[in-house]
C-alpha cells in the first residue's frame, strides 16, 4: 500500500466526461490497496475567464499601492473559486460510485501561506485534516493553487485566502505531498512527460523516463511549461518523488528524481533559504583570449582541441566587446592541466591579440534553487565580495547557480563574507565529490532548451574595481528584474564588459535603470539587442566527460551560426545565438547529442503557446 498525490491539472478536469475518466483513474488506484489524495486545478481554462472578468470590471490605469492590494485580494477570492468547483464535483463523482471523498478547500485544509496576494509562496500544510480522513477509508481531493494567510503577530492562520500565482497547482500537490510524506506525488497533465526539447520544433523529441530536479530546474525554459519550477523546488528540498504523466494514456510517464536527502524544515515549505550552501575550488586556472575574431567556429576550434587533449574545461564565458567584431573568450581547467591546456591555446591560430595566464584565481560559488525568480540573490552575493573589497574577474550564472572567479588570495575573505551573507557553509570544492554515483550513469545531455523570450543587455567599459557588479545589479534588483545568464569577461585594459539576459519585457525598463545611474558609476554605453535567444544543453553527467561543450559549439559552427556570448554552470551550457538562428541551433544540438527517437510524440495543440 502506497500513499499516493495525484495531481490532475484543468485540461484534465475541463468537462463532466474528463472528470469521470480522472475519477475511475482515483478508483483504480484505490482498489489497487492504494491512500489517495488528489489535488486539482480549476475545470480548463476557468482562470483565464476569471482573469478576464476581473479585468473587465475594473480599472485598468496604474493606482496607489493600497488601491493595487485591495484588487489583489479580491482576485485571490475570484480566482479561488475555480478550484472549488472542480474538488466539489471530483468528490461527488467518486462518492456517486460508492467511493467515499471528501472536497477541501485550502482554508479548510490549512495550506497556509504568506500573507501576500496573488503570488503567496506556502508556508506549512496542516496534515492532520488530510489524514484523518484518509484513516476513514476517504480520497481527499483538495482545491490546488490556494491557501491561507498567515497573520503574522500570531503565528496562526487567518481566514484570508491567497493564491499561489499561476500554474500554482502543481506547487500545490507537491508542498502536500511534503507534508503527508506522501510516497510519490504524480502530475496527470496532457502531455506524455518531459521532451528532450521542444517537440514543436524537433517532432522527434523524445520522452524522458527519469530526469533529476536540478536538471529539471536547470532547464526552466523548457520544463516550465509541464511543471510549474516551484514544485520542483519543493519537490527536491524534500526529496518527494514526482512523476509527471498523461491523464489520457497509461504510460508511465517521466519520473523527477530527487537524489538529495531532503533538507527544509516543514514549516517553512517555500521560504527556505535562498541559497543553501556555498563552495570554493582553488583548483583552478584562468586562460583568457582577448579579441578574437567574433566568427562562427572560434569557440568551436578552441574548444574542440582542448577536448581531443582530454582537458577538462570548468568555467567558459564569452562575452561581446565593445570593439565591433571581436570577443573576449576566457574559461578555467584544473591547476595540472593548465600547461598543456595552455600549449594548445598558443598553438592554435585563431587571432587573438592576446592569451593571459592565472593560476592565482579561485572560483566561488553559490547554489540554490531559491535563487530562481528572486532578483536580488546575484546582486547580494556581488555586494558580499564588494564590501570585503574583492574583485571580481569572471562571472557566470545558470538558473540554480552563480560562481564568481577571484583573485586566490581573497578567498578565505570571500569564504566569511558569503558565509555571513547567506548564512550557509562555504566548503572546498573537491572535483568529483558529493555528486550521486548515479550522475555517472547520466547522460551528458539529458535535453536541449530554447529561451526566446530574452533580451541581452550589455555594460560597456566598466571600470575594474570592486563593487561594480554590485552596484550595477542592485540597480536591476530594485526595479524586481530578473536576469539570467551573466557573463562578466576581463580585458587587458582597465575596463570589462558585463553582459546578462533578461525577459524581453524587462528590457527597457533595466536600460533605463542603468542608465540614469551611468554617469555616477562610471561605466560606458549601455546596449540592448532584443534580436538574440538562448540556446542551453542540461545534463548531470556532463561533469564526468570533456568536450560536451566543444560538441555543441561545433554543431553551431559547422552550419556558421555564430555564438555572441556563453555561460556555463557544471551541469549546463547556455549559448545566446540570433534569434533568426535559434531554431535552427535547437535542432542541430538535439541531433548533434543524439536526442530525437524514431517515433513522434503526440502533443495536444492545446498545450501553451
Ligand atoms: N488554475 C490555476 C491557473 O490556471 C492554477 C493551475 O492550474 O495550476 O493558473
Ligand atoms: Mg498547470
Amino acid at each position: 500500500m502506497a500513499l499516493i498525490v495525484q495531481k490532475y491539472g484543468g485540461s484534465s478536469v475541463a468537462d463532466a466526461d474528463r472528470i469521470k475518466a480522472v475519477r475511475d483513474r482515483i478508483k483504480r488506484t484505490v482498489d489497487a490497496g492504494n491512500q489517495v489524495v488528489v489535488v486539482v486545478s480549476a475545470m480548463g481554462k476557468t482562470t483565464d475567464g476569471l482573469v478576464a472578468l476581473a479585468e473587465s470590471v475594473s480599472t485598468t490605469h496604474a493606482q496607489t499601492f493600497d488601491e493595487i492590494a485591495a484588487k489583489e485580494r479580491e482576485i485571490d477570492l475570484l480566482l479561488a473559486t475555480g478550484e472549488q468547483v472542480t474538488i466539489a464535483l471530483l468528490s461527488m463523482a467518486l462518492q456517486a460510485v460508492g467511493q467515499p471523498a471528501i472536497a477541501m478547500n485550502g482554508t479548510q485544509v490549512r495550506v497556509v501561506t504568506e500573507p501576500i496576494h496573488t503570488r503567496a509562496r506556502i508556508l506549512y500544510v496542516e496534515p492532520v485534516q488530510i489524514k484523518a480522513a484518509l484513516a476513514l477509508g476517504k480520497v481527499v481531493v483538495i482545491a490546488g493553487f490556494q491557501g491561507v494567510a498567515i497573520d503574522e503577530k500570531t503565528g496562526l492562520p487567518t481566514n484570508e485566502v491567497t493564491t499561489l500565482g499561476r500554474g500554482g497547482s502543481d506547487t500545490s500537490a507537491v508542498a502536500i505531498a511534503a507534508a503527508i510524506e506522501a510516497d510519490i506525488c504524480e502530475i496527470y497533465t496532457d502531455v506524455p512527460g518531459i521532451l528532450t526539447t521542444d517537440p514543436r520544433i524537433v517532432p522527434k523529441a523524445q520522452m524522458l523516463a527519469e530526469i533529476t530536479c536540478d536538471e529539471m530546474l536547470e532547464l526552466a525554459s523548457l520544463g516550465a511549461k509541464v511543471l510549474h519550477p516551484r514544485s520542483v523546488e519543493i519537490a527536491r528540498n524534500f526529496g518527494v518523488q514526482m512523476c509527471v504523466r498523461s491523464s489520457w494514456l497509461d504510460d508511465a510517464g517521466t519520473v523527477i528524481t530527487s537524489p538529495r536527502i531532503g533538507t527544509g524544515s516543514l514549516e517553512t515549505l517555500e521560504v527556505n533559504r535562498f541559497v543553501e550552501a556555498g563552495s570554493i575550488d582553488y583548483d583552478q586556472a584562468k586562460i583568457a583570449l582577448l579579441q578574437v575574431p567574433d566568427r562562427p567556429g572560434i569557440a568551436s576550434q578552441l574548444f574542440k582541441s582542448l577536448a581531443e587533449k582530454g582537458i577538462n574545461v570548468d568555467l567558459i564565458i564569452q562575452a561581446v566587446q565593445e570593439t565591433e567584431g571581436v570577443n573576449d573568450i576566457a574559461f578555467t581547467v584544473p591547476k595540472d592541466q593548465l600547461h598543456l591546456a595552455e600549449v594548445v591555446t598558443r598553438s592554435l591560430e585563431i587571432g587573438a591579440s592576446s592569451i593571459a595566464v592565472d593560476t592565482n584565481v579561485a572560483k566561488i560559488s553559490i547554489i540554490g534553487v531559491g535563487m530562481i525568480g528572486r532578483p536580488g540573490v546575484a546582486a547580494q552575493m556581488f555586494s558580499a565580495l564588494a564590501a570585503s573589497n574583492i574583485n571580481i574577474q569572471m562571472i557566470s550564472t545558470s538558473e540554480i547557480k552563480i560562481s564568481c572567479v577571484i583573485n586566490a588570495s581573497d578567498g578565505e575573505t570571500a569564504i566569511a563574507a558569503i558565509q555571513k551573507t547567506f548564512e550557509v557553509p562555504v566548503q572546498l570544492h573537491q572535483r568529483n565529490i558529493g555528486l550521486t554515483e548515479n550522475s555517472e550513469k547520466s547522460p551528458s545531455v539529458r535535453g536541449v532548451a530554447l529561451d526566446r523570450n530574452r533580451a541581452r543587455i550589455a555594460v560597456q567599459k566598466v571600470p575594474d574595481r570592486p563593487g561594480m557588479a554590485a552596484k550595477i545589479f542592485e540597480q536591476l534588483s530594485e526595479q524586481n528584474i530578473s536576469l539570467d545568464m551573466i557573463v562578466q569577461s576581463q580585458s587587458d585594459r582597465d575596463v570589462n564588459e558585463i553582459a546578462f539576459t533578461v525577459a524581453i519585457a524587462d528590457m527597457t525598463k533595466a536600460e533605463t535603470a542603468l542608465n540614469q545611474v551611468a554617469t555616477t558609476l562610471g561605466y560606458g554605453e549601455v546596449s540592448c539587442d532584443s534580436g538574440i535567444s538562448k540556446v542551453s544543453i542540461v545534463g548531470s553527467g556532463m561533469i564526468h566527460q570533456s568536450g560536451i561543450a566543444a560538441r555543441m559549439f561545433s554543431a553551431l559552427a559547422d552550419t556558421g551560426i555564430n555564438i555572441e556570448m556563453i555561460a556555463t554552470s557544471e551541469i549546463k551550457v547556455s549559448c545566446v545565438v540570433r534569434d533568426h538562428q535559434a531554431e535552427e541551433a535547437l535542432k542541430l544540438i538535439h541531433q548533434e547529442f543524439n536526442l530525437s527517437g524514431d517515433s513522434i510524440i503526440e502533443v495536444p495543440s492545446a498545450l501553451k503557446k
